[in-house]
């Protein structure tokens, strides 16, 4: 099969040609047309680095943004500097087209400046989760909450015990999947997909699959 069957919206098809991405990697077919289709569900994909899982969730966030491109759109948390920077890259290739506004979140930069762009309300934000907590503490904590992606690239690292990204991770989530309205103490749970892909199936996230139930879909790949 080829890009032009999974349903994208015709400047991300034209952005795949002219990046040379002639077939779509198997984790790109399952993934882009269920997300394409799919606007509520969870998912869990077990893919490599190198297997194209940028790609396979950057394309449909950016063909659901091209129809509703206001507001910080989505947020993709990663362990480390390096590979948000990678994600950030992708972002900004695959966005072309749709003239894209992607932050990178990482420690070792100014927050000052990090802050005031995310008052800016990029489309997306790509962000290590130490940083990206230690502003939602902040004294401007950045509006997340009408997101409608929450992606957990290296979900197994960020949802290790021992890795000390737990806090943050849950910091961001509770951010993006909660609102609460003036007077209203209540929570309420608002339309945000939470995307997880990792390598290997870990007890971490077998427990987060059981206690998601049916709602924590897992892709066979
Ligand atoms: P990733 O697994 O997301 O780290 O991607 C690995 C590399 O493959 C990146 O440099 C992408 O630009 C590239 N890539 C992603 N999808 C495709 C594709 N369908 N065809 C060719 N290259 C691709």
């Amino acid at each position: 099969s080829t890009f032009d069957d999974l349903k994208l919206t015709a400047p991300l098809l034209q952005t795949c040609k002219s990046l040379g991405y002639k077939q779509p990697t198997p984790v790109q077919k399952c993934v882009i047309p269920f997300l394409i289709e799919n606007t509520s569900s969870h998912i869990l994909a077990l893919s490599s680095t190198g297997s194209g899982k940028t790609a396979a969730f950057v394309l449909p966030i950016l063909h659901h943004l091209s129809y509703d491109p206001y507001g910080i759109y989505a947020v993709i948390l990663t362990p480390t500097r390096e590979l948000a920077k990678q994600i950030h890259e992708q972002v900004l290739a695959l966005g072309a087209n749709l003239r894209v506004r992607s932050s990178l979140i990482i420690g070792g930069m100014n927050m000052t400046t990090q802050a005031c762009e995310l008052s800016n309300k990029p489309h997306i934000v790509v962000a290590t989760p130490g940083r990206l907590g230690s502003l939602l503490r902040g004294p401007n904590p950045p509006v997340l909450r009408n997101i409608k992606y929450v992606v957990l690239d290296e979900a197994d690292r960020l949802l290790n015990a021992n890795s000390g990204f737990q806090g943050d991770v849950a910091e961001v989530l509770l951010h993006g999947t909660t609102r609460r309205t003036e007077g209203d103490t209540r929570e309420r749970r608002h339309n945000c997909q939470t995307l997880l892909f990792s390598a290997t199936l870990t007890r971490s996230l077998e427990s987060l699959q059981e206690m998601a139930g049916a709602g924590l879909g897992s892709l066979p790949l």
